[in-house]
């Protein structure tokens, strides 16, 4: 039987990126935001709704360059269930993650834990959109504002979702997003921060442009994290078949609901209220179930059904980290890592592959 992969990377048709790319032939300008980034960044501008957007060449130098930006010193309130990359970046620019729990009813940030963790020290949150679920961007909003703390969302799973008709781009100080070869919308590798203050552009510039002002002048120590042509073209082929691609995941999504939600033992997420989706994942979480999430992916597999742990092992169980943190403090995120499993989901997977899923975890359910 046919292998089903847990993910497999959304692609416009070869003629059409072939021709995109056609014109760096005649230009040879291959990088340092020519034609097509300018070209790209102006779409994404009319797609977020936000005038304040700069593209990097992944999320997480994106990250990485908010913090910088921001000027971040101290401590950052954040979540230990997402990807390496979100404490990574803390971490890697001087700075003191505190994880926070998350709220087991959507995998996002506790926003009723924050307060506690709040020192003389703290500069900021780094909440999560974990898979495109919405964190409560609005209590979110008055913490930061009470405390003066900044915020910078973890946008990475979100690209599309809207929260009340108004784009996930549009909240907090700066939301970064990933564009991935894995993520909902992609440019091969690539990423971007959309910012709420205008002053940031320069700055952030200057972070991923090794701080070059012009030919004669060199102001700050900035790296290099630009978005190359081959990159932006991607993405504006990407962009044109966005839709499309999030109708396929939302039809299947509603057909894993519909066959799955009754499923003893497996618990799914239903679409939060107020929030228009991407259907980037489907996540179930393995709680009581005839086998345990591990069982269920190692008999998957078996029948040529990959799965993926997502997340897994809780960031702060990696060898980098646990020996400073204690992840029992976090019972809800540490429960999520030990019974979340991702189910396949992207634009070329077929109806009967969801079928042929979702058969094969009833009848694994009622093995016992
Ligand atoms: C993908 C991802 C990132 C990093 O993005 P890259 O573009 O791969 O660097 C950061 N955070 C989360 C939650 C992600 O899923």
């Amino acid at each position: 039987m046919k292998t089903i992969p847990v993910i497999e990377s959304s692609l416009p048709p070869f003629e059409e990126y072939t021709e995109e790319i056609k014109c760096l032939w005649d230009s040879r300008f291959l990088t340092n935001m020519g034609i097509k980034h300018q070209t790209l960044e102006k779409q994404l501008k009319e797609y977020l709704g936000s005038d304040n957007i700069t593209m990097f060449t992944n999320g997480h130098m994106a990250l990485e360059g908010a913090l910088e930006a921001l000027d971040m010193k101290g401590e950052v309130i954040t979540t230990p269930f997402t990807f390496a990359s979100t404490t990574h970046a803390i971490v890697r620019k001087g700075l003191t993650p505190v994880f926070c729990d998350i709220k087991s009813s959507d995998g996002t940030i506790d926003e009723a834990k924050i307060e506690a963790l709040i020192t003389e020290k703290t500069c900021a949150i780094v909440p999560v959109h974990v898979y495109g679920h919405m964190c409560n961007v609005e209590a979110i909003e008055a913490i930061s504002k009470k405390h003066h703390l900044k915020v910078i969302y973890d946008a990475a799973h979100a690209f599309g979702v809207t929260y009340k008709g108004q784009s996930a781009a549009n909240f907090g100080d700066i939301s970064m997003f990933s564009f991935h070869a894995t993520k909902v919308f992609n440019t091969i590798e690539g990423g971007a921060l959309v910012y709420q203050d205008p002053a940031l552009e320069r700055k952030l510039y200057y972070v991923k442009n090794f701080g070059i002002k012009n030919q004669d002048e060199v102001v700050t120590v900035g790296g290099n994290a630009k978005m190359n042509e081959f990159q932006a073209a991607m993405g504006i082929c990407n962009l044109r078949h966005l839709n499309e691609f999030i109708a396929k995941r939302k039809s299947l999504y509603e057909s894993y609901m519909a066959q799955l939600q009754d499923v003893a033992g497996i618990t799914t997420f239903e679409i939060q209220q107020n929030v228009v989706s991407n259907y980037s994942y489907f996540p179930i979480l393995v709680e009581g179930f005839a086998l345990s999430r591990d069982e269920l992916k190692e008999q998957l597999e078996a029948q040529g059904i990959m799965t993926r742990k997502y997340f897994y092992p809780l960031v702060s169980d990696y060898a980098c980290y646990r020996d400073q943190y204690d992840s029992s403090k976090t019972p809800v995120a540490r429960h999520f890592a030990e019974c979340a499993l991702t189910l396949p989901l992207y634009d070329i997977l077929e109806q009967e592959d969801v079928d042929r899923i979702c058969n094969a975890i009833k009848a694994l359910g009622s093995t016992k």
